[in-house]
């Protein structure tokens, strides 16, 4: 989950630098107070366009790195460290928090049939995708790291709320729903704090609370994949819903004449290879918009359409790497396509 901290760094200051641009742009408009700062192994921006002091933002950055230091997987202490330590050993009691992720986590296991499951750490380890030392590991070592990874292996206690892990050498990894959570608590606080109007946004992982002062829907960019951060291929209209994209352009690196992304097959242990470039996901709770962008993605274009499809209330659009955009049936109204280079195929 740890990109490089350069990289990061350098977005976060185009980010403020984009920031600052809109606003001498729209300074007669509604302007909002931005503060951006990095956790969870990204960079997480907050705007909020209620008049509001230094407080709240302080409450949600400390919310967010309380997230991350039960949640990570790279910090010694955490809960989940925790859980991967004690595998093979013994149950480990955690917080309502991780507690409730994990157990949604496994909910997405079951519905995917496997394809999205948190017990990936072995092979996400082995890979180091998004850090400095990615490589593309030896079959005899992805072999290995297959036997380790088996979602119905995690034991859960409710009454305890105890985490247990089956086999030694399994390890959780939350890094395809952790952010997901951590957007849904910043909204609810926002709320019970009278925040009516903000954009949450964790490295892509977006929140649009409440919706524009002057009423109108929120107006969210969806990332074109084939360009530089700020490119869009359409742009949806919600209000109070979160926004997550999983995509083969976040984070990757490059062998030889191949390219690596971050969103590993447990069936074979290298990255899924469909007609996906990118998928996003619109729902009301950012926890399922995250588990399902990457479970959706995990799946390809034909199933996942149909998975999303069943329920009611998350909507989608998957980009292909031909170019093509596929939407869910209840995205007609609220999605508009802003870019030639894409087309509507539904
Ligand atoms: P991002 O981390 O860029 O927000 P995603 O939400 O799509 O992207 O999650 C990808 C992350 O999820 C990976 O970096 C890894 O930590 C974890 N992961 C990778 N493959 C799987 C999988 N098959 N099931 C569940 N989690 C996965
Ligand atoms: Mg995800």
């Amino acid at each position: 989950m740890k990109t490089n901290r350069f990289l990061l760094i350098f977005i976060m200051l185009a980010l403020v630098a984009v920031s600052f641009s809109a606003c001498s742009e729209n300074s007669a408009l509604n302007t909002p107070a931005t503060e951006t700062n990095l956790f969870m192994g990204t960079v997480v921006q907050i705007k909020i366009y209620d008049s509001t002091d230094e407080y709240i933002f302080e409450k949600a950055f400390e919310m967010i790195e309380n997230i991350e230091n039960k949640m990570s997987l790279n910090l010694a202490g955490s809960e989940i460290s925790r859980i991967n330590q004690a595998a093979g050993e013994k149950p480990v009691q955690v917080s309502e928090d991780t507690y409730k992720v994990i157990e949604k986590a496994i909910h997405y296991g079951k519905i995917s049939g496997g394809a999205f499951d948190i017990t990936i750490g072995p092979l996400v380890n082995l890979w180091n995708i998004g850090k400095e030392n990615a490589r593309l590991p030896d079959q005899s070592e992805i072999d290995q790291a297959l036997l380790r990874i088996d979602y119905s292996k995690i034991k859960l206690n409710p009454d305890e709320k105890t985490v247990f892990l089956e086999d030694k050498g399994m390890m959780i990894d939350l890094g395809g729903i952790a952010k997901g959570y951590a957007a849904d608590a910043l909204s609810k606080m926002f709320e019970q704090e009278g925040i009516e109007h903000a954009i949450i946004n964790l490295g892509g992982n977006i929140y649009a609370h409440g919706h524009k002062p002057n009423g109108d829907n929120w107006h969210i960019g969806i990332q074109n994949p084939e360009a530089e951060r700020s490119d869009y291929i359409g742009v949806a209209s919600v209000r109070n819903k979160s926004i997550v994209t999983s995509g083969i352009y976040e984070r990757y690196f490059e062998s030889g004449e191949n390219s690596y992304h971050h969103i590993l097959s447990p069936f074979d242990g290298y990255p899924f290879e469909n007609s996906l470039s990118a998928v996003s996901i619109i729902a009301g709770e950012s926890i399922n918009a995250d588990a399902l962008s990457t479970t959706a993605f995990a799946l390809g274009l034909s199933d996942g359409l149909k998975l999303l499809e069943a329920y009611p209330d998350v909507e989608g659009i998957f980009i292909t790497r031909d170019f093509k955009v596929y939407t869910t049936s209840g995205l007609k109204e609220s999605f508009e396509m802003s870019n030639s280079q894409f087309t509507l195929t539904n």
